[in-house]
């Protein structure tokens, strides 16, 4: 029997995890956004999280609509904000007009949202995954700071009225962090979840290290009465997409899953279609977020429609694809989600 069948045998008459599709902390492109939002509601994912900027969330709901009058499925809406210089709230870029003709293009060929043409990058398309930059042999392309959620967070949180807000932080930036506590709770925006996401990276800390830190945020956050989502990233980035990247993230959760606020425990960070693999069938985590795995499956398919200037559920039996695709990624964490 395999693991996905085995858990599924082990869930039967208990309740779905949680999951979470990331479109992006800084990921504009508003069209995929849209489909993805469709696919992913459709298929049953729980929340979905986007960059905080009011066309983002807009096309974002558009899709979440569309699921719920055509799947009757509800959906949340979640955006990222950050409490500093965060790798979630970059863009990368460089001057197509120094590169060699003979260049091979390895940037383009490594760039997960086929951000890359002759032109340089498309702003919109590019989510800082990072992939590109090392990818240069000439080191033409560097990154640039892009945080849509720096630009007056508190008329943001009442323009937009999320369900949820993630708030990326850093081990040592408990002061900041405590700034950010402070503007969502003064902002009277009745958030029915808070998420918090606090790198490892570059830190050269450890991983109880970063379990002190979630401990002290949660001092902080416990008063304001919101379910509490702590998202462990076993990547930087979830912009790492081969099959062994869902390592990294079972090693963090194995290694500080026991010593965690109270709130629901969630991966990310690598995550795609194997990280169940790796996990111990009775050491679940609550739920998982997919990035940029949930993104690159479907990209053909939505660059197929939005080249035709279409929505994806323009096209009915594409769309339908789409989703089966979508449940097939989700099912070893939703029970029933092939129904
Ligand atoms: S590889 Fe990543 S950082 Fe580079 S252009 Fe593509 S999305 Fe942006
Ligand atoms: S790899 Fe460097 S030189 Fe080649 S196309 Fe990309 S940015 Fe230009």
């Amino acid at each position: 029997m395999n693991s996905e069948i085995k858990l599924l045998e082990k869930n039967k008459g208990k309740s779905d995890k949680w999951v979470k599709l990331i479109c992006g902390a800084s990921n504009e492109d508003i069209f995929a956004i849209e489909d993805l939002s469709a696919i992913y509601a459709a298929a049953g994912v729980d929340y979905i999280d986007v960059a905080a900027e009011q066309s983002i969330v807009r096309a974002a709901r558009n899709g979440i609509r569309w699921a719920e009058k055509e799947y009757g499925k509800s959906t949340g809406l979640m955006i990222s904000i950050s409490d500093g210089k965060d790798i979630h709230f970059r863009k990368a870029k460089f001057d197509p007009l120094l590169c060699p003709p003979d260049c091979l293009r390895p940037c383009e060929r490594i760039c997960p949202a086929n951000a890359i043409g002759n032109y340089g990058i498309e702003k919109n398309k590019c989510y800082g995954c990072g992939r590109c930059i090392n990818s240069c042999p000439l080191n033409l392309i560097s990154e640039y700071e892009y945080d849509l959620s720096k630009i007056n967070l508190p008329e943001t949180l009442q323009t937009i009225k999320p369900d949820a807000v993630e708030i990326h932080t850093e081990i040592s930036r408990l002061g900041p962090f405590k700034e950010i506590a402070n503007i969502l709770k003064n902002s009277n925006v009745k958030l029915k979840k808070i998420s918090v996401s606090c790198g490892l990276n570059k830190s050269k800390k450890k991983p109880e290290d970063l379990s002190n830190a979630l401990w002290e945020r949660y001092e902080i956050l416990s008063e304001h009465n919101v379910p509490l989502i702590w998202q462990l990233d076993g990547r930087p980035m979830s912009g790492d997409l081969s099959a062994t990247t869902g390592r990294d993230i079972v090693k963090l959760w194995e290694s500080i899953g026991s010593n965690l606020p109270p709130g629901l425990i969630q991966l990310a960070g690598g995550t795609n279609g194997n990280t169940h693999e790796f996990l111990k069938i009775n050491n679940f985590p609550d739920g998982i977020a997919f990035g940029s795995y949930a993104r690159k499956i479907m990209q053909p398919l939505i660059e197929f429609a939005n080249g035709n200037n279409k929505k994806l559920y323009d096209y009915p039996e594409k769309m339908l694809l789409a989703i089966e695709k979508a449940k097939n990624l989700l099912k070893p964490w939703k029970l029933g989600c092939d129904k």
